[in-house]
């Protein structure tokens, strides 16, 4: 039964990818009709993808919650310290070596090129300064009300005062060229604040553990509740093969004529490509190797599907209760480790978004004929780390995030725009690559954890 169960495993696994292709074909395929498709009709085409989408995301709070309670809350606090003192230290070392893989390939490759741009524009809204991010980072580490945090994410907005300087009926002083003078607004995104849950699961998993007997109780609940979850996310990645294959092809379908992405934008488009798999698939396997003295082939091709479902869905924490699932069931990892670790991982820990945040800026600065200095690109590395931290995982979450960078080098944030063609599929290769970060780093956690974790059973 034990090869039985392996086969079925694969066939899952390969489901999934013929899923990805055959979505792309299906997309490719309608596009052939000669009038366009309207909105209504492609929401017709995805609407199954959808369903699947919103399964996943219904399964984030019970899963992740529970999970990380009864993770932490059943190890003692001095191992839980140890163990995310391994994790951090993993994600800074794997950011900082995505960041510094893209800017040697930004700079090498030099997809810029000479030719400057037309000329800039303030836009409407634009996205905040470094401080803001990193403010909106910490408030929604700390969500005013708990039950709140589970549906909407918090963030600031500032508000361009259109073209002329005035004063406003306060008397505050508003002018478009002077970004200090902007109105600061909140707002509040329709998004689980995940960062807010974690941080809240872990306070409450340490406590449970402090108080001992007494906590027991409380943890056997949210044992019992999580492993229920797990038992059901197993059903629902029975669905990933139909699930990305409707949504692929919706998006396809959907997506401007790609014949015009040739030239600087489709090499920018390549370098960060090839960024991305050098970075998932040499430089951390690599570290896996290193560490483990195993080959990373069969751990890769464990997380497969938790890939295609990054790729399909655009958002590491739809695809968090599949990477979960695989990497306790395939490769071997303790669920204490695992589900303390990955939830984490999910949203502060994004190789793919940091790699493409610095390509992206340093691009923007070649297209616009901008000469960096050393400081500027070190400046560039610093704030490409810290919005990748910022980054929700969610679409086009590095979009957002990517203003601080190129606020740091004095860009305008409506340069996003020059990239904004290609973001959405860049973002799908992100997204695959963060995930199998996240993987990596919870499976080397467990096993630089594993002598201990022997000793505390
Ligand atoms: N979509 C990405 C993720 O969920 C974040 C990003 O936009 O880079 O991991």
């Amino acid at each position: 039964s034990k090869i039985k169960s392996c086969l079925r495993g694969s066939a899952l696994t390969i489901a999934t990818i013929i899923g990805v292709f055959s979505g792309v074909f299906l997309g490719l395929a309608l596009r052939q009709r000669e009038t366009r498709w309207t909105e209504r009709e492609i929401m017709y085409i995805t609407y199954p993808g959808e369903l699947f989408l919103r399964m996943l995301k219904a399964l984030i709070l019970p899963l992740i919650v529970p999970s990380l309670i009864a993770a932490v809350g059943s190890l003692d606090m001095r191992f839980s310290g140890k163990v995310g003192a391994r994790a951090v230290g993993y994600y800074m070392t794997t950011t900082v070596l995505a960041v510094i893989l893209g800017i040697i390939l930004v700079t090498c490759i030099h997809p810029g090129g000479q030719t400057s741009g037309e000329t800039v524009r303030v836009g409407e809204s634009r996205n905040v300064t470094a401080a803001d991010t990193l403010m909106d980072l910490a408030r929604n580490f700390v969500p005013p009300n708990i039950v709140q945090a589970t549906v909407a994410h918090y963030r600031t907005i500032l508000k361009y005062p259109g073209d002329e300087a005035y004063t406003d009926e306060n008397g505050q002083f508003r002018d478009p060229k002077n970004f200090y003078t902007w109105k600061i607004t909140g707002q509040y995104k329709d998004e689980t604040n995940i960062l807010g849950l974690v941080f809240f699961s872990v306070f409450l998993g340490i406590t449970l553990a402090i108080m001992e007997e007494r906590g027991k109780p409380l943890i056997d609940f949210f044992t019992c509740l999580s492993q229920a979850m797990m038992t059901i996310t197993t059903w629902v990645i029975y669905l990933a093969p139909g699930g990305v294959f409707f949504l692929i092809g919706g998006q396809v379908l959907e997506m401007e004529d790609m014949t015009e992405v040739a030239g600087q934008l489709g090499l920018y488009f390549c370098t960060v490509l090839g960024g991305l798999f050098f970075h998932g698939f040499v430089v951390l396997p690599a570290i896996y190797l290193l560490l483990t003295r195993e080959m990373p082939f069969k751990f890769i091709a464990n997380m497969t599907n938790a890939m295609t479902t990054a790729f399909g869905t655009a958002s590491s924490s739809a695809t968090l209760p599949v990477t979960i699932n695989l990497l306790e069931e395939k490769n071997g990892v303790d669920p204490r480790i695992c589900r303390f670790v990955l939830p984490i991982g999910a949203t502060i820990n994004m190789d793919g978004t940091a790699l493409y945040e610095a390509v992206a800026a340093i691009f923007i600065a070649q297209v616009r004929n901008m000469q960096l200095s050393l400081g500027q690109v070190i400046a560039i590395s610093i704030t490409a780390t810290a919005a990748s931290i910022g980054a929700a995982g969610i679409p086009q979450a590095g979009l957002v995030t990517m203003v601080m960078v190129l606020e740091t080098v004095g860009l305008p944030a409506e340069d996003v725009t020059l990239i904004l063609a290609v973001d959405w599929l860049l973002d799908r290769f992100r997204t695959a690559i963060n995930v199998l970060g996240d993987s990596f780093g919870a499976s080397l956690v467990y096993h630089l954890s594993k002598k201990e974790l022997e000793a505390f059973n």
